[in-house]
């Protein structure tokens, strides 16, 4: 993992709220274990649906690792092979069949105001500018209008979106949406951004672009992200490590530590280095 300086502080979002409970659960995980601590911790998950005809699908059978703070870590693997499934138990909207979520070494049940997600599809409101999208979260949180507009902005323009905080999402590209969700997850100030395949519906030259200015935007926030992608290259661009699962049922193949330089431009993408990242 990349040395990890706190530069969280230097943009942080909150003078009150969700920041602090941040800190304020790491204080009390950290001085529970004496020091380091994975942020986001997995273990044993295990989920099969049953459809109406009472049919069984294994999703998942038994998946552990941890994330630690700051990292960039991606989940891959072949189409249906329970990725999104996985992702969304962590969310805590899928219920697993066995295994534990941890996040700083408490046990998490259900969704958690700790854990920002974003989609693949589209899930920006379509009735609200983008400005107002950024806010949604902070104001169900009961964020007073001045500071919800204060941080929102600020994050509006971290994403790269100042100049079209009125527009619609009808008037703005599919990657301009996305930013629009990335912004609305992040002003929330999640302690881990789970992300399900957020480039998935964009062109490839807009998915590298995006690709590179999440790293950029993490890079900043020090954020602690899990990414799910079927494609190997964008997994190796953004990565710290890299998880390949095994056809369904899902289960970890290899846990990938990507060791190229950052920033992760053109010119990392055409190395032999990240070539043979790839074809590993
Ligand atoms: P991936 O994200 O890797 O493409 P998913 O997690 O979406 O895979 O799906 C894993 C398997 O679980 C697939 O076979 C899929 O059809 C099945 N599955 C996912 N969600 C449901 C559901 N709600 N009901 C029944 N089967 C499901």
């Amino acid at each position: 993992m990349r040395p990890a300086p706190d530069r969280r502080a230097d943009v942080r979002l909150t003078s009150e709220g969700p920041g602090l409970e941040f800190d304020r659960h790491e204080r009390r995980a950290a001085s529970r274990c004496g020091g380091k601590m994975a942020v986001l911790r997995v273990q044993g998950i295990r989920k099969t649906f049953t459809t109406g005809d009472d049919n069984h699908i294994e999703a998942i059978a038994g998946v552990d690792f941890a994330v630690d703070r700051g990292e960039f870590v991606s989940i891959v693997g072949p189409s249906g092979c329970g990725k999104s499934t996985l992702l969304s138990v962590i969310a805590g909207l899928t219920r697993q069949d066995a295994g534990e979520v941890y996040l700083f070494d408490e046990l998490v049940r259900g969704t958690h105001p700790l854990l920002g997600m974003v989609f693949q599809e589209e899930s920006v409101f379509p009735w609200r500018t983008a400005i107002r999208n950024v806010e949604f979260g902070l104001e169900m949180r009961g964020v007073s209008a001045k500071e919800r507009r204060r941080k929102a902005n600020q994050m509006i323009d971290i994403v790269g979106l100042t100049g079209f905080e009125e527009h619609h999402p009808t008037e703005l590209s599919g990657g301009m949406k996305q930013r629009v969700a990335i912004a609305r997850a992040l002003v929330m100030e999640p302690a881990v951004l789970l992300m399900d395949e957020p480039f998935g519906a964009l062109d490839e030259q807009t998915r590298f672009l995006l690709g590179e200015e999440l790293l950029q935007i993490q890079a900043r926030l020090q954020q602690t992200v899990l990414f799910v992608t079927h494609s190997v290259s964008e997994a190796v661009q953004l990565s710290d490590r890299v998880i390949a699962m095994t056809a369904r049922p899902g289960e970890i193949k290899d846990i990938v530590h990507i060791d190229l330089p950052r920033p992760r431009d053109t010119r990392t993408m055409e190395s032999d280095a990240f070539g043979k990242h790839v074809a590993r």
